[in-house]
């Protein structure tokens, strides 16, 4: 006799999310997870919905497609929203977490939880017969990859992490404190400007430096969204300067002048002690980070809390085997979450596991799962990963998926497509509730 409701296989993102919204409605969820046994190369910890790369779960502002998402998430009471919000750093209008607390405060939440029964288990098999959700991520341990992969067919793709460095060995005679435009608090960034000759001299030593696996990327395999410096540099000389070593907006507020170029860093944790590399996703040899970034005048003495890598990120063909509930259309019983099922980003993931729990909620009680409504970011995603695709890459939060507003005004546009979610989103939420 089972003494659970549900298993669910991955207590990352979007595993936490299932297991503890499902819990919080009374369901005994069995939560299955490889740590601490073995970890991904990404992982770092033994704490769940653990951030592998950036601190930054991208946009706050709701008139953003990322920021609206959260909106939704809230309304529809995500729990791993919920500790993200209490574990906020400043980040200007992005929700940026520290990271540590972040994964430790949902860990917790997990372990006291009279209802989830977590495992140390690398899983190996899907369960063909018991209600299950699958939520092992892009880094599925294997066994369990090639049983997904037998099961449902497999794809993949390859992304990368950005350099963490110590704020003591920044030079702050090279960096200064500025958000862009002035949009935020001016301390959330710290920018380390270039001149045009240091610039060059960067580039160069960029673009001939060695890698860790260059054979990978030859494959043409990378994930656009995430794509290391040293492949966007191949695609010109300016291609970083419009796009993470942009200076405009960042002027020094020492002498009002605008530099060259202009890399970012991020604050890492609330102490203020770490700083990631903005959009430096990087698969460059460790030495010859070192050595690249430290032409960067303010990372000369840059000591590295960690280097840049570049991961296998696996995902499957959703559109062929998921229906718009992220419900196997072959085997009723499995459900996939996170990115594993075609999402990309971490809130992204966050929302495919709420989505989820929402379903199987009804499953449990016997009612026919309904696909969150099209014109919600939440319910646009699930619709993209559930529709034919010839050419199916994992998708992140953005307004392209919803239905098109027709006013010129982009502002108002995203003011309508901010409302229209609200009430389909609360309406859905009055049914799914039977109020
Ligand atoms: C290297 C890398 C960097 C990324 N950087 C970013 C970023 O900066 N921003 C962003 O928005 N997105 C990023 N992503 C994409 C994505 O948002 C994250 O991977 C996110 O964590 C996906 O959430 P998930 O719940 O699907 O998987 P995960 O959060 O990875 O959770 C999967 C869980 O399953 C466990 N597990 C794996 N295999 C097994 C098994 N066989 N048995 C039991 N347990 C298992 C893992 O230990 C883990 O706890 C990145 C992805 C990678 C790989």
């Amino acid at each position: 006799m089972m003494n659970y409701d549900v298993k669910v296989i991955g207590a990352g993102l979007a595993g936490s999310e299932v297991a503890l919204s499902l819990a919080d409605k009374g369901f005994r969820v069995k939560l299955v997870e490889c740590k601490p046994l073995r970890r991904s190369p990404a992982h770092a910890s033994d704490d769940y919905c653990e951030l592998v790369c950036s601190n930054s779960l991208k946009s706050n502002d709701p008139l953003t497609a990322h920021g609206l998402l959260k909106e939704e998430l809230r309304v529809l009471g995500s729990k791993v929203i919920e500790v993200a919000d209490v574990c906020a750093v400043p980040a200007g209008s992005a929700l940026a977490v520290d990271r540590k607390l972040f994964a430790e405060k949902v860990t917790e939440l997990i372990n006291e939880n009279p209802l989830i029964d977590v495992t140390a288990e690398i899983a190996s098999e899907l369960p063909s017969d018991e209600l299950t959700v699958i939520a092992t991520g892009p880094l599925t341990l294997s066994p369990l990859d090639d049983a997904i992969k037998n099961v449902f067919g497999s794809l993949h793709f390859y992304d990368a992490e950005a350099p963490i460095v110590s704020a003591e060995s920044i030079d702050m005679d090279h960096a200064y404190f500025a958000a862009r435009y002035g949009k935020g608090n001016a301390d959330d960034y710290l920018n380390c400007p270039l001149t045009k000759e240091e610039y060059e001299a960067f580039y160069d030593a960029l673009i001939n430096a060695e890698r860790a696996d260059k054979h990978e990327f030859e494959k043409g395999e990378i994930f656009e969204g995430c794509m290391p410096a040293e492949v966007m540099a191949l695609r010109g000389k300016d291609a970083l300067r419009f796009g993470p070593m942009k200076p405009v907006g960042l002027s020094d507020p020492r002498d009002g002048k605008r530099a060259y170029a202009v890399l970012q860093l991020r604050k890492e944790n609330v102490a203020g002690d770490m700083y990631n590399l903005v959009g430096f996703q990087t698969n460059l040899k460790i030495g010859e980070q070192k050595r690249v970034f430290g032409l960067i005048p303010a990372l000369r003495n840059a000591e590295y809390m960690r280097y840049g890598v570049m991961h296998r990120n696996s995902f499957i063909e959703a559109p062929k085997v998921l229906d718009a509930c992220f419900r196997s259309k072959v085997y009723p019983n499995l459900f996939i979450a996170g990115q594993l099922g075609g999402v990309e980003g971490y809130v992204e993931s966050i929302a495919s596991g709420k989505s989820v729990a929402i379903h199987i909620e009804n499953v449990l009680k016997n009612r026919e799962p309904e696909p969150l409504p099209d014109d919600t970011v939440i319910g646009a995603l699930a619709r993209y990963i559930s529709t034919e695709n010839g050419n199916f890459q994992p998708m992140n939060a953005n307004y392209g998926l919803l239905p098109a507003v027709e006013v010129r005004d982009k502002t108002e546009r995203k003011r309508i497509m901010r409302e229209r979610s609200a009430y389909s989103i609360n309406k859905y939420l009055e049914k799914h509730n039977g109020t």
